[in-house]
C-alpha cells in the first residue's frame, strides 16, 4: 500500500467522537469512507469528557446545534453501548439572583423545542435532598441524559466499517495533500477530505484559531443512591463561556454505576496535561459549597483534558476557503459529545449541496478568514 494512492469518496482524519460521527454519517449514506487515528478511538477529548447532553442557551447558534444534535441523540438512548442515561439537568441557584435568569432560559430553551421547568427551594431537594441548604430553587431539564463518549465513538467507526469504511488505524495523517492526505507511513489516500482532529487542529489547518482549554474531573467510588440528577449551578455558563484564563463551577455527575463524576474547571494556557493539585482544590470546594456530602466519598481517579476552544465558542463546520474538497469539523469546546451528531448531519448535507436543516453560517470557517 505503500506509495499507492486509493481513492474514497471522504477520508475523515480523527476519530474522536466527531470525526467519528461524520465517518458514521458519511458511511450510512454509501460514501466510499477512510478514516484515520494514530490513537485509540475516542482517546483525545472525547475520552475526558463528563458526557452531558446538555443545551446551552446563552448563544442561539450553539443552541440550535445543541438541539438539532440531542434530537438525533434518541436514536441512542436504548443502545447498550452509549450507557445512555436519562437523569436530566438540573440548573441551581445559590443566590437569589441567579434565579432570575430562569424564566429567560425557559422561554429561549422552549422556543427551540426544549422543555425546561422552574423549580422552587422545596421541590429542589426533594429532587437532590443532598444539596447543601440554603439553595435558592433551579431548573430542570428532564429531557436530558448522559452517555459515554469513547464507548459511543468505537461503536459509530465500527458501524461505519461495517458499511465499508476503511480505519486506517496507529496512522497520522502528515500532511494534506492537496488531493487527499499522505499518512506517516508514506500511504497516500486521494479524495475529499474532512480534518476532525480536535485539538491538533492547527497542525494541518494553522490559519484556523483554536487554543486547548484544560478541564479536570474526578470520579468517586459508587454511592448508587446520593444523587439522581446532572446537577450544574445556574452560573456555569459564566465559566464555560466567559474568557477568564481560569475558572471552576460546580458540576457534578451521577454515572449508571453509581459512581459520581465531578467536574468543572477550565485553564486557557495551561499546556501540560498533569493534574494541578490546586485546581483540583479549588474545583472540589465549589462542588463541596454546593453539596457537602461530596467531601466525604471516596474519590477515586482525577484526570485532565483540553477543550478545543475557538475564539468565538462555536466549532468550525464547513468548507476550507481557498481549497478544494476540503472540510472542517473542529473546535467543539465542552460541548463536543452533545454536538457532534448534528455535526455530522450538518457537514454531509453541506458536502453534498444540501440545504442543512439548521442555518450553517454560524459555524462557517470562513467566518475566522474574512
Ligand atoms: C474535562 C472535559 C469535560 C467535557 N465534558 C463534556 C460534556 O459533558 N459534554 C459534551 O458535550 N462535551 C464535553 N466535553 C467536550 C468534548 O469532550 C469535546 O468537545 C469533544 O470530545 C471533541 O471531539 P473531537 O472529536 O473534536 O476531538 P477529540 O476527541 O480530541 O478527537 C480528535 C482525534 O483526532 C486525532 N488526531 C489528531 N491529529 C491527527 C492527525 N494528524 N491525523 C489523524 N488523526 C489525528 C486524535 O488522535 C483524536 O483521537 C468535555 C471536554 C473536557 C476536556
Amino acid at each position: 500500500m505503500n506509495g499507492a494512492i486509493a481513492s474514497h469518496d471522504l477520508i475523515v482524519v480523527g476519530a474522536g467522537i466527531v470525526g467519528a460521527s461524520c465517518a458514521d454519517a458519511a458511511a450510512a449514506e454509501g460514501l466510499r469512507v477512510a478514516i484515520v487515528e494514530p490513537g485509540p478511538i475516542g482517546g483525545g477529548a472525547t475520552a475526558a469528557a463528563m458526557g452531558h447532553l446538555v443545551a446551552m442557551d446563552d448563544d442561539p447558534a450553539e443552541l440550535a446545534l445543541a438541539h438539532y444534535s440531542l434530537r438525533q441523540w434518541e436514536e441512542f438512548s436504548t443502545l447498550k453501548e452509549a450507557e445512555f442515561s436519562r437523569c436530566g439537568t438540573l440548573w441551581v441557584a445559590r443566590e437569589a439572583n441567579d434565579l432570575r435568569a430562569v424564566a429567560r432560559r425557559i422561554e429561549r430553551l422552549a422556543a427551540a423545542g426544549i422543555q425546561a421547568h422552574a423549580i422552587d427551594a422545596e421541590s429542589l431537594y426533594e429532587l437532590e435532598p443532598e444539596l447543601a441548604p440554603g439553595m435558592r430553587g433551579g431548573m430542570l431539564v428532564p429531557r436530558e441524559a448522559v452517555v459515554y463518549p469513547p464507548r459511543v465513538a468505537r461503536y459509530l467507526v465500527h458501524r461505519a466499517q461495517s458499511r465499508g469504511a476503511r480505519l486506517h488505524a496507529g496512522r497520522r495523517v502528515r500532511q494534506l495533500t492537496g488531493d487527499g492526505v499522505q499518512l506517516d507511513d508514506g500511504t497516500r489516500l486521494a479524495g475529499p477530505t474532512l480534518v476532525a482532529t480536535g485539538c491538533a487542529l492547527p497542525e494541518l489547518l494553522p490559519r484556523l484559531p483554536l487554543r486547548p482549554r484544560k478541564g479536570h474531573l474526578v470520579i468517586t467510588e459508587r454511592y448508587p443512591t446520593l444523587l439522581r440528577h446532572q446537577l450544574l449551578e445556574l452560573g456555569y455558563a459564566d465559566s464555560a463561556h466567559g474568557d477568564a484564563a481560569s475558572s471552576v463551577a460546580f458540576n457534578v455527575q451521577p454515572r449508571p454505576t453509581g459512581q459520581i463524576l465531578i467536574g468543572s474547571a477550565r485553564e486557557f494556557d495551561a499546556t501540560d496535561a498533569a493534574v494541578s493539585p490546586l485546581v483540583l482544590q479549588c474545583m472540589l470546594e465549589r462542588a463541596f459549597a454546593f453539596m457537602p456530602v461530596l467531601r466525604e466519598l471516596q474519590a477515586l481517579r482525577a484526570w485532565t483534558g483540553f477543550r478545543p476552544t475557538t475564539p468565538d465558542g462555536l466549532p468550525y463546520l464547513g468548507a476550507v476557503p481557498g481549497h478544494t474538497d476540503l472540510w472542517v469539523a473542529a473546535g467543539h469546546e465542552g460541548l463536543g459529545v452533545t454536538t457532534a451528531l448534528g455535526s455530522a448531519r450538518l457537514l454531509l448535507d453541506l458536502i453534498h449541496g444540501r440545504t442543512p436543516a439548521i442555518d450553517p453560517a454560524p459555524y462557517a470557517p470562513s467566518r475566522m478568514l474574512a
